[in-house]
């Protein structure tokens, strides 16, 4: 489960988020690339927009579902 005490900087703020559990592997990026965007430099995704329609939300649960090591979460701020 993902800890928004350990969420990465860049999130924007919102339900969403990324945490320091991420390894990087890009599958929430391939999933919801209008939410998912990859710090390469940091090795680490993070939430550049947060979803509002319901179609948008469907897709942000999708990279959610699809992070391996549970490190998106829906209970941020
Ligand atoms: S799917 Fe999970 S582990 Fe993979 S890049 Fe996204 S947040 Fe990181």
């Amino acid at each position: 489960m993902a800890d928004k005490t350990a969420k990465w900087e860049e999130n924007v703020p919102g339900k969403f988020y990324v945490d320091d559990q991420c390894i990087a592997c890009d599958a929430c990026v391939m999933e919801a690339p209008r939410f998912f965007e990859m710090n390469d430099i940091e090795g680490h995704a993070f939430v550049k927009a947060q979803p509002k329609s319901p179609e948008e939300l469907e897709e942000a649960m999708a990279a959610l579902e699809a992070c391996p090591v549970e490190a998106i979460g829906t209970d941020g701020e």
